[in-house]
């Protein structure tokens, strides 16, 4: 089975109506290659007047987190019955921004999956090595360790409804895109780990997207990859050129 080319669109904390509505307009009314999944993921505060704005069939909302327990007493977080509420399928979880920044373990990161999977949200699962690590010949292992953690919390049939997207710490937001030799090795070795602690099935069909410094100058070489199913995208996300991102494999 072939892979479906899958392309997310990660705002960050970025965006007022304002700017929101002309990035859903230019989506409306821009061509997009209809066999390219496409999820974007506004702030929370702004998810549902994206997807209110949004009257593309090809194009699905995703928040950019979500939480690991029922609704109740948690200030500040979002659950995943408010997104099903909302009609969001998607969450991105794992971002290494969350990670670094908040603090984030591979064991939170992973619960925080598995309820979102339990709960009918589909998860595009973040990874991915800092600058030091690279340089240490680190890279593989670290990436292991991450997928390890994942694998220890979720069961094989929960796989078909996540995402890896593989982003070099030092990659992102960085404009120092990984080459395409570089992503690719890290791509086949997150789906042989894959067969070989999963499955083969879930090797063959989980899609690995690459995210850092995806622009449309770049996209459509590293699209070419044997391992490489689309692109996590941050900054370009909220430029038109992200509308050549999401065809960058026609
Ligand atoms: P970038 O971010 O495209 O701005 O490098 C990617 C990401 O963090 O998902």
């Amino acid at each position: 089975m072939a892979r479906q080319f899958f392309v997310g669109g990660n705002f960050k904390m970025n965006g007022t109506q304002k700017d929101l509505k002309a990035i859903v307009e230019n989506l409306n009314n821009a061509q997009l290659d209809s066999n390219a999944e496409v999820v974007i993921a506004p702030p929370a505060l702004y998810l549902d007047f994206v997807k209110q704005n949004l009257n593309k069939s090809t194009v699905e909302v995703a928040a950019q987190n979500v939480f690991n327990k029922p609704n109740g007493a948690f200030t500040g977080e979002i659950s995943a019955s408010q997104l099903q509420d909302l009609g969001i399928k998607w969450t991105i979880l794992g971002h290494s921004e969350r990670r670094n920044e908040l603090g984030e373990s591979d064991e939170f990161v992973a619960s925080k999956t598995k309820y979102a999977l339990d709960n009918g949200i589909s998860v595009i699962w973040c990874c991915g090595e800092s600058k030091d690590t690279r340089q240490a010949g680190e890279t593989i292992k670290f990436v292991e360790n991450q997928l390890a953690a994942l694998a220890k919390q979720i069961s094989e049939s929960d796989w078909k409804n996540v995402v890896v997207a593989y982003e070099p710490i030092w990659a992102i937001g960085t404009g120092l895109v990984a080459t395409k030799e570089q992503a690719q090795e890290v791509h086949a070795a997150i789906r042989s780990w894959l067969k070989q602690n999963v499955s083969d099935k879930v090797a063959q069909e989980t899609r690995i997207l690459y995210g850092g410094s995806v622009n449309a100058k770049n996209c459509k070489d590293l699209a070419k990859e044997e391992d490489i199913d689309g692109f996590l995208v941050g900054g370009a996300s909220l430029k038109p050129e992200f509308v050549e991102i999401i065809n960058s494999k026609q």
